[in-house]
């Protein structure tokens, strides 16, 4: 059952519309919020379809994501959302989320799920194990010291000087690649990992940091109350019943098909705002796909726009400013990391050595003994429903920073990389029964070192065009969750803004 919601804006005097220019969850997530709280609300999403980097598809009892395959709760709108759209009996939650692998000296191994496992493992090294065991006391330093030393260093710098280079090569190599498609150095900690790099600032030990910001928030929630008399909900990665799309196609139900514009890509935004007018501000220009022609139209001024929209499609935009170009140039080209995913199906009597749980992580050093993909999920061993009863189904990931080309490779010639994997992973044998290819040519943006400098020209253009708001995996994260809150967050800024412009005028 949805929750019954109650605004929490006060109610504007008569009805602001807004656009949201891009479908992928972040636009959804702001769309839906703006309408929820009364204002009229127009997406334009330049593709036949709304979801962005998820997708879900199925064929013949198989069912598999395309782009995303599971998100978390970390997020407070997260939850939220999740109540308010009445999805929770649509979570999907895997089956031995905890037991995942890696691989090493070509083979997949257990990753230990708490730190006595890990100091019995032999993942690492001695050596390695006593560095873990002995952060919090070498760590002891004071603030000042941290902070100035290390704040724009890479991940991998980061983790290697709190535990050691093992743990980067075949910790945090492996899963900064499954999750971002970027290596340790290239990646800055700030803006990958801001939650941890602030740990550092103010506890120095990684550890204890969060220990104690782990007990904090325990402490919190317990003074408030929150979680008192509610049924304890499975934590972790989930997914939805009929895969991640679940979710975005439910954002556009309640959006409603009147208010999303599909196949219309923006190509020009007009700023006419003035703070003796500060309504009807907005123009927006949009080509309009129906199949075989294409046609340009203006829609109906707006009072404010919620941008979400890849910077490098922004980039591609005209801006104008009473009248005048605004130009862009002062947004820095940004990074994308190409990936290609491989969805295989093999007969389970094919699979020799077949492994319960989430999935497996190739680190970049395991390349040596001859694997090439950056990690395969367990699809179907997660979510049973989503393959018939004698077939077993995979999701592989390909490229990244760590292989750009072999990203762009041939169908042909990824079916043979992700089958070769997979027979030495899992000892399958034969070709898969099916296989699809997707080729995701921008799948994420790199959160480089300079990476501050997109952040500051996003504040630039939100600063510069009033009634103009930021939001998404560019500027706030690239999880789902994080796309999902920054959404959120940018409604409600437009709401202030909107509020704020009736109280002046
Ligand atoms: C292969 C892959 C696997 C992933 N796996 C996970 C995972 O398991 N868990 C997780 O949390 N995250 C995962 N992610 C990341 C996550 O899916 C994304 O960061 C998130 O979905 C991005 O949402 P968004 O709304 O910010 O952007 P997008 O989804 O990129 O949406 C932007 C939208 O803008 C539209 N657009 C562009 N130009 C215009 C224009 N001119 N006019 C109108 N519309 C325009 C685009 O068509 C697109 O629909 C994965 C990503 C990929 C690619």
């Amino acid at each position: 059952m949805a929750s019954p919601v109650i605004p929490d804006t006060k109610p504007l005097s008569t009805v602001k519309s807004v656009a949201v220019v891009g479908g992928g969850v972040s636009g959804l997530a702001a769309a839906y919020k703006l309408k929820l709280n009364g204002l009229s609300v127009t997406l334009f999403e330049a593709e036949e379809r709304a979801g962005g980097k998820i997708k879900s598809n199925s064929h013949n009892g198989l069912i598999w994501d395309e782009g995303a395959n599971t998100m978390t709760e970390s997020e407070m709108e997260v939850g939220r959302l999740i109540d308010e759209l009445g999805l929770r009996e649509k979570q999907q939650f895997p089956i031995s989320q905890t037991k995942r692998y890696i691989a090493k000296d070509g083979l997949p191994v257990l990753i230990p799920s708490n730190p006595v496992a890990l100091i019995k493992s032999n993942i690492l090294s001695p050596q390695s194990k006593l560095k873990i065991i002995l952060e919090p006391f070498l760590w002891r330093r004071s603030n000042s010291e941290v902070s100035d030393e290390f704040s724009h260093g890479s991940v991998g710098q980061f983790f290697q000087r709190h535990f050691g280079a093992e743990v980067v090569e075949y910790f945090i190599d492996p899963f900064v690649a499954g999750t971002s498609g970027g290596d340790p150095e290239s990646l800055s900690m700030r803006h990958t990992f801001p939650e941890l790099w602030s740990l550092e600032k103010k506890f120095g030990s990684v550890i204890v940091g969060a220990i104690r910001s782990g007990l904090s928030g325990k402490a919190k929630n317990s003074g408030t109350g929150k979680t008192s008399g509610k049924t304890k909900r499975p934590r972790g990665s989930f997914s939805f019943h009929g895969g991640m799309q679940t979710l975005t196609d439910m954002l556009c139900t309640k959006i409603g098909s009147d208010n999303l514009k599909l196949n219309s890509r923006v190509l020009s935004l007009a700023c006419n705002y003035e703070e003796s007018s500060p309504f009807n501000s907005w123009s927006i220009s949009y080509a309009a796909n129906n199949g075989s022609h294409r046609e340009l139209r203006d829609d109906q001024p707006f009072d404010a726009v919620i941008m979400t929209a890849p910077l490098c499609n922004v980039q591609e935009m005209q801006f104008t400013k009473i009248g005048k170009p605004f130009l862009l140039d002062f947004i820095p080209k940004v990074s994308y990391l190409p990936l290609s995913v491989i969805v295989t199906s093999f007969r389970k009597d094919y699979v020799k050595r077949p492994l319960e749980g989430f999935g497996v992580l190739v680190p970049s050093k395991e390349q040596k003994n001859g694997l090439k993909t950056l990690g395969t999920l367990f699809s179907s061993m997660m979510f049973p429903d989503r393959a018939t009863d004698n077939h077993f189904l995979y999701t592989t990931f390909v490229g990244g920073s760590r292989n750009r080309d072999l990203a762009g490779a041939s169908s042909d010639e990824l079916k043979q990389v992700v089958t070769s994997d997979l027979k030495q992973l899992l000892g399958v044998e034969g070709q898969p029964t099916f296989m699809k290819h997707i080729y995701w040519r921008n799948a994420f943006p790199l959160y480089g070192h300079d990476y501050d400098l997109v952040l500051e020209s996003i504040s630039k253009m939100e600063q510069n065009l009033p009634g103009f708001f930021y939001a998404g995996n560019h500027k706030d994260g690239l999880s789902v969750g994080k796309a999902i809150a920054s959404g959120c967050r940018a409604a409600e800024l437009v709401m202030s803004h909107l509020n704020s412009s009736t109280n002046k005028s």
